[in-house]
């Protein structure tokens, strides 16, 4: 399995979302070909890859094409069916594996993992039925009811003041497994992204600092300003985790950081992240370049921090009767803009992210911030 898999090979991606469209301009720039499966005709990566199925997750033939066309198969979610996964692997490298991703994608499974593997968490209830939240919920109070899979951008969370609303919103959210998580009140949010290959080599990208607009990943400052302390407890327990999972791929872990500087993990994603766009500009290699060297059996390219940098968020909301005001983005000699081409713009929906690069953290995310405002002027 250290065979190295080199350029013209074929790579597959399950989900050609945004993270799939620069998996594949990433890999097709280094001489790659990509076969996406996605049953979206209008998907993001598949009119950029050399072959898009338009199957779902789980349709077997896809699959079977996978299999037998693919030197290797990575995700861009981690909601993929975990059977697809397994499928693939007993064909052809698949990573990161089914179980990591099964693991990421069930919030009772992810948080007990995150613990087992000595690191701290929110103080969670694992509520499977509705009984479960009979005994004395106060250690989880007020709280945020989150649905266990499937959930993204804050959707599938319902926060909560006491018992009662607990058990209404459980109801509501369709009486699925849920986990019933306290509320912390948090100094600020980071992310770090590591790249882990099958030597257990792995390498951590910069910390970014996240700030959340309803849910959803608005800015990305990096370095994240924060102590030299923070930043490295922060990597520490990202190796750990990659290194506890086994793990082989480019996984990102969510952290809280709490008044105390206590770091506590949010949740994995078992794929390149959002808080980790900022590598497409500001460090030696982007985080999708690690992902298509990982699973080509290459070690991680490096992660140095070229440069400070911002990312902001481009979503649906800021489409009116026109497209946003880009020459505003463009005219700036140090803004990178990335959009994903998506065809419709709707509220809450990632259509795209521009990157700042100055001198230092705040004055990339001052500029960052007065773009934004401009986007929207007429
Ligand atoms: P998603 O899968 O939608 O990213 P998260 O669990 O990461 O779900 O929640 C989204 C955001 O909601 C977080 O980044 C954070 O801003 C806020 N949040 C989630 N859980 C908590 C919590 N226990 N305490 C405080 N804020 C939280
Ligand atoms: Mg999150």
């Amino acid at each position: 399995m250290n065979r190295h898999i080199l350029p013209n090979a074929m790579l597959g991606i399950l989900g050609g979302g945004q993270l799939g469209r620069m998996f594949t301009l990433s890999a097709k720039a280094m001489g790659y070909r990509v076969t996406v499966l996605d049953p979206d005709p209008d998907s993001p990566a598949g009119s950029l890859a050399d072959v898009h199925l338009q199957a779902a997750y789980d349709d077997p033939a896809a699959l079977q094409t996978l299999a037998e066309t693919c030197a290797a198969v990575t995700t861009e979610f981690e909601n993929v069916p975990a059977d697809s996964m397994r499928f693939l692997e007993r064909h052809i490298r698949v990573s990161p594996s089914a179980e990591c991703v099964a693991i990421a994608q069930d919030r009772i499974r992810e948080k007990r993992f995150v613990r087992e593997a000595g690191l701290q968490t929110a103080p969670f209830l694992a509520v499977e039925i509705e009984s479960d939240m009979d005994g004395d919920l106060s250690e989880f109070l007020p709280g945020i009811l989150k649905i266990s899979r499937l959930g993204y951008d804050g959707k599938g969370q319902v926060h909560v003041a006491d018992a009662q609303a607990a058990k209404a919103a459980f109801r509501q959210m369709g009486g699925k497994p849920c986990v019933l998580e306290k509320a912390l009140d948090l100094k600020l949010e980071l992310s770090v992204v590591v790249t882990r290959i099958e030597s257990g080599e792995a390498v951590c990208f910069p910390a970014a600092e996240n700030q959340h607009e309803s849910g959803i990943l608005d800015v990305s400052i990096v370095p994240a300003r924060v102590s030299a302390d923070v930043s490295e407890r922060a990597r520490r327990k990202t190796l750990a985790l990659a290194e506890k999972l086994d793990y082989i791929g480019v996984l990102a872990v969510e952290f809280f950081l709490l008044k105390d500087d206590d770091l506590v993990v949010n949740e994995i994603a078992p794929r390149p992240h959002n808080s980790g766009h900022y590598t497409l500009d500001a460090t030696l290699f982007s985080q999708f370049d690690q992902q298509v060297r990982s699973m080509c059996g290459l070690p991680p390219g490096g992660t140095r921090l070229l440069s400070p940098a911002v990312m902001v968020n481009l979503l649906g909301d800021i489409w009116r009767e026109d497209e946003p005001a880009w020459d505003k983005l463009l005219s700036e000699p140090n803004v990178h803009l990335h959009l994903y081409g998506k065809k419709s713009a709707r509220i809450g929906r990632k259509m795209g992210h521009y990157n700042v690069l100055a001198s230092n953290p705040d004055a990339a995310l001052a500029q960052a911030l007065a773009l934004k405002q401009e986007l929207l002027k007429p």
